[in-house]
Formats: structure tokens, sequence, C-alpha cells
């Protein structure tokens, strides 16, 4: 078990660099590249030198700090298979089921398509760290762009089912947005009621809500919670497949 330092990086308006930085080696490896000089700006202020770039998909708002950024560092891009040729942008590519070490630790590539075609979550079992980019917000998940509400549901799945204690990472910070619509749907959950509350008060001081966890996002997250008899008896979908109950909830906060 290493001993990294996790840095998320606020860019743009609402998305989230996240910076790994393991003190050993030097390596430091940044999931997505939102904005080049947001990120510089923290390495510099750490002394750290950028070794990696893992790319989550193909979104602007993912990659667009890629080209400055290798530029100054000269570091290896790893990005899904299904958009390198769209991209151009990675060095090496992985897909489903790939596992690759990085400064010792063990890095492994679960496909969660849905919102693209090309969405990947990297995870890192030894440090129970996940990074889910646009699959997951907490509170929340990723509209489902390119691929179908059943992909999505299953992707989700494949996420939810890592440990409870295993440490969330998220591309955007929506989580305020996302728990005014998860209360439409679940009013009467104590514990997304509290993790509201203390989003706002979070959110006041200009804090960040992110990271989450696992087992925070399966009692609080209605995107998780398909196919659990409290949210499906909170709309009156009992006897619908919980596939249903997902594509009802991601209608509703699309037009939320
Ligand atoms: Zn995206």
């Amino acid at each position: 078990m290493s001993d990294f330092e996790v840095v998320q990086v606020p860019a743009r308006s609402d998305n989230f660099a996240v910076l790994v930085h393991d003190p050993q080696s030097g390596a430091t490896l940044s999931i997505d590249a939102p904005e080049a000089d947001a990120i510089e700006t923290v390495l510099n202020e750490r002394g750290w030198k950028l070794s990696h770039i893992l790319v989550t998909h193909k979104h602007f708002d993912h990659i667009e700090g890629i080209p400055a950024l290798q530029a100054a560092y000269d570091c290896e891009v790893v990005g899904p298979e299904a958009s390198a040729s769209e991209t151009g942008m990675y060095d090496r590519t992985v897909k489903d089921g790939d596992t690759f070490r990085w400064a010792g630790a063990e890095i492994r590539v679960i496909a969660t398509p849905g919102h693209t075609l090309d969405h990947i979550t990297y995870w890192l079992p030894e440090e129970k760290l996940v990074f889910a980019a646009d699959l997951i917000f907490s509170l929340g998940c990723g509209r489902v762009i390119e691929g179908d509400h059943d992909m999505m549901w299953t992707s989700i799945l494949k996420v939810r089912d890592l440990p409870d204690d295993a440490t969330l990472y998220c591309g955007h910070e929506y989580t305020l947005a996302n728990g005014q619509f998860a209360l439409t749907v679940e009013p009467d959950n104590e514990a997304l009621k509290a993790r509201v509350a203390e989003v706002e008060a979070l959110r006041e001081k200009d804090k960040p809500t992110l990271p989450t966890t696992i087992a925070q996002e399966k009692a609080t997250n209605p995107f998780l919670r398909a196919d659990e008899p409290a949210l499906m008896a909170a709309i009156e979908m009992e006897n619908a497949s919980p596939a249903k109950v997902f594509a009802e909830i991601r209608t509703r906060k699309d037009k939320f």
C-alpha cells in the first residue's frame, strides 16, 4: 500500500482534475486534463512533475489541457481505446479489464459506457481509489449522451459493487443541484437530507463536496438506488425493473 497524495484541482467552471503523487518515485498522474493552467499551478506549488495523464473519456472539458501539459512535461497520455482515433491524443490505450501498474500501484480499467461509449473508470484496489469522472457524481450521474439507459445502469452497477469504503472522485462539482433533484425523488430519505444540508454548508464556504464514498452514494444517490425498495416505492414503481426505474429517474433529471 502506497502513501500517495491525492489532490483535486478545480478547473474550468465546475470540472475537477485529480492529481495523484507518489512521494517515493516522484511520479505524478492527473486524472483527465480539463485546464492546463489550473493543473500546472498546483504542480508548481507542490514542486511536482507530471508523468502521466489518465483520460476517462473524450469530452473536450476532460482533454483540452493535454497538448499544453504534454509540451510542458513530456508526460505519457493513457486513454480509452474506443476514442483513440477520434481524439488522436493518447500515447497508450486501455480497455475494459486491462490492469497496469503505476508507481507500484495496480490500476484496473473498468468500461463504464453510457455518458459516452468510450467512458472508462480507473480503480486502484490497494488504495481503494475510484476515478469515475462523468459516470457518477455525488448525488447524481452523467447525462446519457451516447449510450442508453440500460447501458448506463449496468455501468453504474459495476462501480457500485466496489468496496463501500472506497473513495470516489468525480469529474464535476454538481452536488448541490443534484441534491435538490434527489430530494424530489426521495424526500423522506434521512441520509439524503443530512447530506444535502452538509453540501449546502460546504458550498456556502465555496468548499468542494467531493470526494465521496461508495457507501455514501449508495445511501443517498438516487441513480445508485434504482433497485432500492424505498426509492421504488417513493416513485410508485415497485414492480418495475431497476433499469426502468433508473431510466425514469434519469429522464426526470433531464427535465429538472
Ligand atoms: Zn463528459
